[in-house]
């Protein structure tokens, strides 16, 4: 019998470089050039009530958005504007602020100069910012009034509000062809060329191209995938990458990260953001939350300590081990904003939460501090890891309080101002 041949090793693993994209700045955010990948979210409050908009941008930022989009859809919240930034401002937080502007961007902006001061970026659909003769002058009109305040746009095509007057046109041209393309595949087509025309009018009108992203999103995950190919293969414009209408819970963020994960190994996409559809009364948080992890599970930046936990199987009749790893999960998450000044590095803390012998040692072994609760039938003690090496065995009622106590003094040496955990010192 033949033996099953074993291929050679191709050392494939890790991203493709970086798309060479131009570095726009956006505020005191650079976004493209190399940059590290920027997390933003949008807000869903109504931008005319100046303190529920304040409210959330404020906990958006906390959550870790670097920018933050609200919408600015008639003349009370483009009034509101200027007071939202300045309540922001007054509480310390700078994070950039884009309006999104449909129908009458070119009005608003024009009629209330403080908003248009006021916001770090524009956002322009280029699908509805004016209709037959009336879009070029309107689109001049916004990217006149970025150039007289200094300000970039995102020039957003979206699939659910397409240029129509272009897929017409380019639906026309592939009928009359000799092969003529499935009608997907010329929408695909219209939503590349609607952010690329667009932009090569916004630079004829003078807006350079350190001012200008592009984006164009769309909901189902491979046409997506293969605009935003062509749109990279096509242009160097820095990207914003995002899956538009991707949902609820589990089916938005699978589907955002089912596509902007392969983009983002492809080395595509300067700028990220999930749409995820909250549940009713749900945390917007979650959105930034989503955004972070993706990035961070790829190894393109580090926001938090991650925590590794097993599933749980057969060998887990307790719910301590879920329960632990929820309460570790949430503390770290619930401390960062004051952590990342007090414990400077503690986002790159690996913490373990194991459910049994089988995975756990193992598992908490590879982590900066690990647990390995006892499992059906073990003895219930539960050994503590410390950077590879066994510290500790808990036992008793107060295993989780007694493991989150490890788990402080651990980052309170590790990165607090004092010494490092000396090597092995306090191990068993
Ligand atoms: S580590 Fe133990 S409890 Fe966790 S999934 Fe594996 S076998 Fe099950």
């Amino acid at each position: 019998m033949n033996k099953p041949e074993i291929l050679p090793d191709t050392d494939i693993a890790g991203p493709r470089p970086r798309h060479t994209t131009t570095q726009v700045m956006v505020g005191n955010v650079a976004v493209g050039g190399g940059a590290p990948i920027v997390v933003q979210s949008m807000t869903n409050t109504d931008t005319a009530d100046v303190k529920g908009t304040v409210e959330q941008v404020a906990a958006l930022a906390r959550a870790g958005s670097e920018m933050v989009r609200i919408t600015v859809d008639r003349e009370e919240a483009a009034a509101a504007v200027p007071h939202i930034r300045d309540a922001l401002r007054k509480r310390g937080i700078t994070t950039p602020l884009i309006g999104d502007f449909h129908y009458i961007g070119h009005k608003l902006l024009a009629e209330y100069p403080d908003c248009a001061e006021a916001l770090d970026k524009y956002r322009i659909n280029p699908g509805n910012v004016g209709f037959k003769n009336k879009r070029d002058t309107q689109f001049a009109d916004i990217i006149e009034i970025a150039n007289k305040n200094d300000k970039p746009v995102r020039i957003g095509a979206n699939w659910g509000s397409l240029d129509q007057e272009l897929l017409t046109k380019l639906m026309d041209e592939n009928t009359a062809s000799a092969n003529p393309r499935d009608a997907r595949a010329v929408t695909r087509e219209a939503m590349v060329q609607s952010a690329l025309l667009s932009a090569a009018r916004a630079q004829e009108l003078g807006m350079p191209k350190n001012k200008m992203i592009l984006s164009a999103k769309v909901s189902a995950v491979q046409d997506l995938i293969a605009v935003y190919q062509e749109l990279a293969r096509r242009s160097d414009y820095a990207i914003h990458l995002g899956l538009t209408e991707a949902g609820m819970g589990s089916k938005g963020i699978v589907a955002s990260s089912a596509a902007l994960g392969i983009l983002l190994q492809d080395g595509i996409g300067d700028t990220i953001r999930i749409s995820l559809t909250p549940e009713p009364g749900g945390d917007r948080t979650l959105e930034v939350q989503v955004a972070q992890e993706l990035l961070q599970t790829m190894g393109f930046r580090t926001f938090v300590p991650l925590v590794a936990a097993c599933p749980g199987c057969g060998r887990t009749t307790s719910t301590t081990f879920q329960e632990l790893a929820r309460s570790i999960q949430d503390f770290i998450r619930d401390e960062m904003p004051t952590w990342k000044t007090k414990y400077p590095g503690v986002e790159t803390l690996n913490v373990a939460v194991m459910g049994c012998i089988v995975n756990g040692p193992g598992e908490s072994k590879h982590a900066n501090i690990g647990i390995s609760l006892p499992g059906t039938g073990e003895a219930p003690a539960a050994p503590v890891f410390v950077d590879g090496k066994k510290f500790r065995t808990l036992r008793g009622p107060s295993i989780a309080a007694d493991f989150k106590a490890l788990v402080i003094d651990y980052i309170d040496q590790r990165y607090g101002s004092g010494a490092k955990l000396p090597e092995g010192a306090a191990a068993e």
